[in-house]
Parts: C-alpha cells; sequence; structure tokens
C-alpha cells in the first residue's frame, strides 16, 4: 500500500522530468541526481517508459514541423494534456 502510493508519486514525479529530460533544455537542465532518479524510475516503470516513448515521438514530430516556425499550439496542447493524463487522478503531490 505504502509502497505503491510511492510508486504514484515518483511516476508524478517523472512526468514532470520526462520531457525536460528528452529535451536536454540548456536553459532548464535537470540535476545529475535527477536524472539518475528518472533513468532509475523508466528502468521499473512500465507506465513511464511508455511515457517517454511516446514524447520521444512527440519530440520528434515537433523538431519536424518547427524547423523555422513556433510549435504547433495545438501539438503543445496535446503533450500537456498527455502529461495531465498520465499523473490525472493518482498524484498526491502535497505540496
Ligand atoms: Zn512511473
Amino acid at each position: 500500500m505504502i509502497k505503491a502510493a510511492r510508486m504514484m508519486l515518483t511516476c508524478h514525479w517523472s512526468a514532470r522530468r520526462i520531457q525536460r529530460y528528452l529535451d536536454a533544455d540548456p536553459s532548464a537542465p535537470l540535476e545529475p541526481q535527477d536524472i539518475r532518479r528518472l533513468e532509475a524510475h523508466l528502468a521499473v516503470c512500465e507506465k513511464c517508459r511508455g511515457a517517454e516513448q511516446e514524447l520521444r515521438q512527440i519530440n520528434a514530430a515537433l523538431s519536424r514541423w518547427t524547423v523555422r516556425t513556433m510549435p504547433d499550439p495545438n501539438s503543445v496542447e496535446h503533450v500537456q494534456e498527455f502529461l495531465d493524463r498520465l499523473t490525472g487522478g493518482t498524484t498526491h503531490d502535497g505540496t
């Protein structure tokens, strides 16, 4: 029970960082220990691995579409909806 709750919290924690992890945005880099924690979670969590795969595909699509333009707002919204769906109803952030 407690273990499951911790897993869900970690899924929520991971979901909020996968995008940054994949972007490797130099203006908002993940801490090395966060990357380690995220990778450790991805190694054991099928749900977040699926999320990472889906976000990789979205990112690849976005990068093809946005060579010269701003990101398509619909695509950005899709990413946000996807993250909301991933974390929706399973989180108790406590903050
Ligand atoms: Zn997870």
